[in-house]
């Protein structure tokens, strides 16, 4: 077996424990003589998995009583219209402007005939921080954030408080922290980035917000339509789920989402501190106290492009893969999700060292 270092933004690496049982199970899941991508929706034996994967987040991410947690298909693009369908009630709403993504988000608001607020932006600084001070109106219909900034390595530290409801784009940050529910009202997540596999969207999402959904939307697209099945309205994403069931059981056997956050700031800080301290040579793109533990964007000296694309390539070489900055911003990125090993973030730690002597 030949496993790279995965440092892909998404869909990204899944523990190795995590593929290893599904491999085990894939053929003949647990002696039922099929597989489970081939079992019914409705049969006992993904019931069981449905549930456990459903139970095993509201224990581990400690989702209170009053929240239910669906999961959707469509992508966390899908839940930026989603969110103005279901939620908005005709006023204000508004948005903290901090990517690409919020950007996304603010569009199909717009698409839905709203006329988003940008409360804060970080835009004109190339999207280098979290605002400071985001003050969303106590009556806007709805306060909309997007918690880590998956291209320009940005992550909030807390949560806006807001009276208004706050919804959350958790997309690719998702279980690497506890949440304090007491602030969220909505928060998704594609699960493709630090959840599992493509194909299933989280959402968690307060019962009361409920009440605000209309008639007029579309049953699929309706919070409310798949609050009352369980998530079994329609044929979910059986084996995406069963994956995501498997990642759940592997962050309670690391002991926890307080224990994959404290390895979480580990490997941040091996990470960081390899840039702070190359002598100027790595210039990370976050401003110090914006800085992500999810996806470490950063730069060579001068934005050198040849540098750049020649550390990807030796990276490449040495099994270490997926390093190349989005198109957008260029230069370097590692993403170093929960399921990336403190050995593969030591190792590019180790190969950027003496890259930077190399090439000083
Ligand atoms: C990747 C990403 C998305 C888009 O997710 P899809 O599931 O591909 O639609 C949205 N928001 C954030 C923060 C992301 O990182």
């Amino acid at each position: 077996m030949n496993r790279v270092f995965n440092f892909g933004a998404g869909p990204a690496a899944i523990p190795l424990e995590v593929l290893q049982e599904a491999q085990e199970h894939l053929v003949d899941f647990h002696g039922e003589g099929l597989s489970i991508m081939e079992a019914s929706h409705r049969s006992k034996m993904y019931d069981e998995v449905h549930n456990e994967a459903l139970g095993l987040i509201r224990e581990l991410y400690k989702v209170p009583e009053d929240y239910d947690i669906l999961f959707l298909q469509g992508g966390a693009s899908t839940q930026f219209a989603m969110v103005p369908m279901n939620i908005a009630l005709g006023g204000k709403v508004e948005y903290a402007d901090t990517g690409s993504w919020s950007s996304k988000a603010i569009k199909e608001a717009k698409i839905l005939g709203l006329d988003p607020v940008i409360v804060a932006s970080s835009k004109e600084s190339g999207y280098d921080r979290i605002p400071e001070n985001i003050t969303f109106s106590d009556d806007a219909d709805y306060a909309y954030i997007t918690s880590n900034n998956t291209i320009y390595g940005t992550q909030y530290k807390t949560y806006p408080s807001t009276k208004a409801p706050l919804v959350v784009d958790a997309s690719s940050d998702i279980f690497s922290y506890p949440v304090d529910w007491s602030k969220v009202d909505l928060l998704f997540a594609g699960a493709q980035k630090n959840a599992g596999p493509s194909g299933v969207t989280i959402v968690i999402i307060k019962k009361a917000l409920q009440s605000r959904v209309k008639d007029s939307v579309p049953s699929m697209l309706r919070y409310t339509t798949h609050a009352e099945k369980d998530s079994l309205y329609n044929t979910p994403p059986t084996f995406a789920i069963y994956i995501l069931s498997l990642i759940m059981k592997w962050i309670k056997g690391k002991g926890g989402i307080e224990a994959i956050q404290k390895s979480n700031e580990e490997k941040a800080t091996l990470l960081y501190d390899a840039i702070d301290n190359s002598n100027g040579f790595y210039v990370g793109h976050a401003q110090k106290d914006s800085r992500s533990l999810m996806n470490v964007s950063f730069n060579i000296k001068d934005k050198d492009a040849e540098l750049e694309a020649k550390l990807v390539a030796l990276a490449t070489q040495k099994g270490m893969i997926g390093l190349k900055g989005h198109r957008s911003i260029g230069g370097l990125r590692a993403s170093i999700y929960n399921a990336m090993t403190k050995e593969g973030v030591e190792a590019l730690v180790d190969l950027m060292q003496t890259f930077a002597k190399e090439n000083s």
